[in-house]
């Protein structure tokens, strides 16, 4: 099969590799009918991510058909179209069972990896390093998915790939960065950062009854994205002092909510080498760290701070005292995926939401390469990058 393998920094190349194989009797290989590339691939293309290998397939938003199922499977049979979540559970350890499915104690075959970095392991992750399972990506023809009758979200409706795609990645994470923080009538929700996690906060922030929602970013294109078709209050932070124009929105309060989705794309992937890419980031570009510190100091007393973001080690001046003694509370962690999809399709069959707003670019996966490039590099106003096989 034809699949999109990483061959070092900025490097990625489609490739024929050999077809998945079932490797267990719970697994099931899907053909894939579209995928995409997620801000959080950016880090893998960059080479930023220990433990991805030279040949490793990428990819973790993909959707398709079944092709086969493993003898155990009961839930989902050959010919059904289903969304893939993008972190693997086990639906039968401790953390899946409390629906914190990206806490899967199963699904990581390499967590002494991940245990080193934070104390313990996240779930495993389609296409992203060893440390985090080593599991081909869905940026391919066929991909195999194991616990099959877990891993999936049967699409039986008439909504396109490009409509339900992201219930397995980016609008669960949107979704659930505003739903942690438990809106209230009245609140008034800031999200910084406008890529597509940005995005789906803030239309979730609308779903779950803000009163009014405040974008902030530096690109016009985003911007005017976030107002035209999240209403949201544009900030440009560039031009403007945040804090105090988020003071002059709210009475002088501050916002209830502070969303920090500048991970441009959000589930917390591990990145070891993250406070180094700060560093460099420093006087350069929008850095990270600005954008959580900047969220906690103009959250309003007694407010919430949620973190889809990507974060993977130490930061620096991280202000705690203002967390502290303003009685913040602070969100955070990789999307519960199977938590929140099957609702959020609901949703979008009953035409609340149409998730394909954001899709700016649509190529074959054989221009892959390209779109990493274009995706990268924010060029001709990119912000998401849909692959068909
Ligand atoms: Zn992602
Ligand atoms: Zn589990």
């Amino acid at each position: 099969m034809k699949a999109l393998r990483y061959h070092g920094a900025r490097d990625v190349r489609v490739e024929t590799v050999p077809d998945p194989q079932l490797a267990d009797a719970r697994d099931m290989i899907v053909k894939v009918t579209a995928c995409a590339i997620c801000g959080s691939d950016l880090h893998l293309y960059d080479g930023l991510i220990p433990t991805l290998q030279k040949g490793d397939v990428l990819g973790h938003e993909f959707m398709g058909e079944v092709l086969e199922v493993g003898r155990e499977v009961r839930d989902v049979q050959k010919g059904d179209r289903v969304v893939v979540p993008f972190n693997i559970g086990c639906g039968d350890c401790f953390f899946c069972k409390r629906q914190l499915w990206s806490l899967c104690d199963r699904s990581n075959p390499n967590a002494a990896l991940a245990t080193k970095q934070f104390g313990a392991a996240p779930a495993g992750l389609f296409g992203y390093s060893h440390m985090f399972g080593g599991y081909p990506g869905g940026q391919a023809e066929y991909v195999r998915v194991p616990f099959a009758d877990i891993n999936h979200f049967k699409v039986e409706t008439d909504l396109s790939d490009e409509q339900v795609l992201f219930i397995g990645d980016i609008f669960a994470t949107g979704f659930m960065a505003v739903d942690v923080c438990d809106v209230q009538e009245g609140d008034v929700v800031a999200v910084w950062g406008c890529g597509p996690v940005g995005l789906f906060a803030l239309k979730s922030a609308h779903m779950l009854g803000a009163k009014r929602v405040i974008a902030i970013d530096r690109f016009p294109e985003r911007l005017e994205l976030a107002r035209t078709k999240c209403d949201a209050t544009p900030i440009d932070y560039e031009k403007s002092d945040v804090i105090e124009v988020l003071k002059e929105l709210t009475s002088g309060r501050g916002p209830d909510i502070c969303i920090d989705a500048v991970g441009m794309e959000a589930h917390g992937h591990g990145l070891e080498f993250w406070y180094d890419r700060v560093k460099q980031a420093v006087g350069l570009q929008a850095d990270r760290p600005t954008a959580l510190r900047q969220a906690v100091m103009a959250c309003r007393k007694g407010g919430t701070v949620s973190v889809p973001g990507v974060y993977g080690g130490p930061i620096d001046h991280f202000p705690f005292g203002a967390a502290f003694n303003k009685g913040l509370t602070l969100k955070m962690g990789q999307t519960h995926t199977h938590r929140y999809a099957p609702a959020l399709l609901q949703r979008i069959a009953a035409g609340e939401i149409d998730p394909s707003f954001i899709i700016t670019h649509r190529l074959h996966l054989e221009e892959a390469p390209k779109g990493y490039d274009i995706f990268q590099h924010k060029k001709e106003g990119c912000i998401k990058v849909v692959l068909r096989p």
